[in-house]
């Protein structure tokens, strides 16, 4: 009889994170004998649980907070992760504990999703953020091969970081210049955290932004975020956040249990009723 393959989010806390809601929807989908689970393991627990993941059962794991830096250190990872510098989806290679970041993936098939021909028209990007998930987001723009990306940031100094570590594709900039900046964007990209419930707003007024320019909030809790209601005002393509959270969780499924899943509009209303309660 084949064994039941488990995969499990790791977090400390882990109770917020959405992706058994996700992974367990594919597991029932596809008909599979699987589990997905959630792993509340402290930073003191964490190298000896991931360690031992196989004798724990579980062929893979998604990493949240605090743990995804920890993760790139304790695992081979790939490119991507490597890049960077956080992995949030382990697997098991036989003996090898490999690691990726989905995050890229799940940020540039977001916009493919719900922006057709994004990346052939933006020659100029403005990514508001310098923090864990500016990195993923950077990371995707150069790969898809955005020539310009302004990075606007509160800490100037973190925004200089992503240049050294990214390359001169990466302008960082104050947040006095994003007006000018604006005037000249194709794309603008939100991944602070200034937005989300319970955080200050974002206050960006998007009126030198050209009409042909499309937004991205990383935010997903609210689902509409002032910026995306106020871009929807102007009619600027967007895609929201939790397309990106969706699109994410496809290549760990795939590397843990050998399918590649969908991101179906039932998928996506289920989010959504869990994240309006
Ligand atoms: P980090 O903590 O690494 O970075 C936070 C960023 O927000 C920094 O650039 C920080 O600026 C900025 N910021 C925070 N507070 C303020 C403020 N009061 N004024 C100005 N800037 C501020 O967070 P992450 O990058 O990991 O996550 C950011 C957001 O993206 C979160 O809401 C998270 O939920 C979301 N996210 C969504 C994903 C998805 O799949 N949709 C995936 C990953 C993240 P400074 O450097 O100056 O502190």
């Amino acid at each position: 009889m084949p064994q039941l393959k488990a995969a499990c989010v790791i977090g400390w806390p882990v109770g917020h994170s959405r992706s058994p809601l996700i992974h367990n929807y594919w597991i029932k989908q596809h008909g599979l004998d699987a589990r997905y689970r959630r792993e509340e393991i402290a930073p003191a627990a964490f190298a000896d649980f991931i360690r031992n993941l196989s004798s724990r059962g579980y062929v893979g794991a998604n990493i949240t907070i605090p743990h995804k830096e920890a993760a790139l250190e304790l695992s081979e990872p790939d490119d991507c992760a490597r890049a960077v510098g956080a992995a949030n989806t382990l697997w098991l290679d036989g003996l090898r504990l490999r690691s990726t970041n989905t995050d890229v993936e799940g940020f540039t098939a977001n916009l493919d999703d719900a922006v057709p021909g994004w990346a052939g028209r933006a020659g100029e990007a403005v990514v508001l953020g310098a923090g864990g998930s500016a990195r993923a987001v950077i990371y995707g723009l150069i790969g898809r091969g955005v020539g310009r990306i302004n990075v606007v940031n509160r800490s100037i100094e973190r925004a200089e970081a992503l240049r050294r570590r990214f390359g001169a594709a990466v302008h960082p900039a104050e947040w006095a210049a994003l007006p000018s900046l604006l005037a000249r964007c194709d794309l603008l990209v939100n991944t602070t955290s200034l937005g989300m419930t319970g955080q200050p707003p974002l206050a960006v007024d998007l009126a030198p932004l050209p009409l042909g320019a499309a937004v991205t909030d990383l935010v997903y809790a609210p689902l509409k975020t002032s910026l995306l209601a106020a871009a929807e005002a102007r009619r600027h393509a967007v895609a929201d956040g939790l397309g990106m959270l969706l699109h994410q969780a496809v290549r760990g499924f795939e590397l843990w249990f050998g399918v590649r899943p969908r991101v179906t509009a039932e998928l996506r209303t289920l989010l959504e009723t869990d994240l309006g309660k």
